[in-house]
């Protein structure tokens, strides 16, 4: 399969990739690892008149611990890079990221890349929205914004994100020891990608009893038509002990609320049960790396 002719740049620096995005608008593509957008491409999904080749901005690469303890991961850091480094010790990085795709996409593909195309049954997004992240973007006209993962992912392949926007940075909170987190998923054995996959973060604040968590999130992947927060469960676990009772009682309610997609891998009525036995052990497994 060839993709249809285009034109391509290469951007050198973040401002020359803003200038060129300004420049062609909506004619034209950001690529970083290709690992998304060149199948698309080959298949002719994808027909950008131009490509901006982002791929060698250094500025846009590696993870910086930031004074208050934060993690600002540049947006061309790549899978493998996440697996390798110490500085983000997250359970649900290390449940996940070894699980995404082969090792070749590990090299190449990256974490703007993966929340930027927002493949309903990526895993990233999942983390990201578990971990309550914070995406900065950047134009050439308007300058930098903050954007939270919760009003990020929009819809199928459609995000927050402007056609002359480029992701500079994911920003996660510091590591905390009374936080723990886990991802589990079911996956569709072709593809890899999720038919149903949870992330979770629990943890307890100065302000919490010793035996209850006050601060529970998850985050949900392949089931609905985009990644989504189960605010009912957050909810029903919020000043519990998360127990075996407290979280089969809450992960009944991990799709309220959202339209459970159906196709020929798994109808609504088995993703939706499969989502909830995800959140189920993704929520055991955060609760076991706390004890
Ligand atoms: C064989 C295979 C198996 C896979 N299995 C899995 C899996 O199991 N789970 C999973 O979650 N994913 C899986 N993937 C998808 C993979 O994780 C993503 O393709 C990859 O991470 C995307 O990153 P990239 O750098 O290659 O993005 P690209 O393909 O370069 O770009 C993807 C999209 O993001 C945009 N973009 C890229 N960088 C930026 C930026 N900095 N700012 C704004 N827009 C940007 C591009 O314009 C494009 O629209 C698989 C892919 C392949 C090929």
């Amino acid at each position: 399969m060839i993709p249809a002719a285009f034109e391509y740049d290469r951007a050198s620096s973040v401002e020359e990739a803003l200038g060129l995005l300004r420049t062609h608008g909506s004619d034209a593509k950001l690529i970083a690892g290709g690992q998304s957008l060149l199948p698309l491409m080959k298949l002719r999904l994808a027909r950008p008149d131009r490509l901006i080749d982002i791929g060698r901005i250094e500025a846009l690469k590696g993870i910086r611990v930031l004074d208050d303890g934060r993690r600002a991961v540049g947006s061309l850091t790549t899978y493998a890079e996440l697996i390798a480094s110490p500085e983000v010790p997250y359970g649900l990085f290390k449940d996940a990221l070894p699980t995404i795709a082969d090792v070749q996409v590990r090299n190449r593909g990256t974490i703007g890349g993966a929340i930027a195309h927002a493949d309903p049954a990526a895993d990233m997004p999942a983390l990201l929205l578990a971990l309550d992240a914070e995406l900065v973007c950047r134009s050439a006209h308007r300058g930098e914004r903050t954007i939270p993962a919760t009003q990020f992912f929009q819809g199928p392949f459609t995000t927050a994100l402007d056609p002359d926007e480029l992701l500079i940075e994911i920003r996660l909170p510091g590591p905390s020891q009374h936080h723990a987190s886990a991802y589990r998923m079911l996956e569709q054995p072709a593809s890899g990608f999720a038919i149903a996959g949870v992330a979770v973060v629990i943890g307890q604040t100065g302000a919490a009893a010793d035996d209850v968590f006050d601060d529970v999130r998850g985050a949900v992947t392949g089931v609905g038509d985009h990644p989504y927060r189960a605010g009912a469960v957050e909810a029903a676990l919020v000043g519990t002990p998360i127990d075996g009772p407290s979280i089969a009682s809450a992960v009944g309610a991990i799709c309220e609320g959202v339209e459970v997609m159906s196709d020929i891998h798994a109808d609504r009525e088995y993703r939706a049960a499969m989502a909830a036995v995800m959140g189920q052990r993704a929520l055991e497994g955060a609760r076991a790396r706390l004890t």
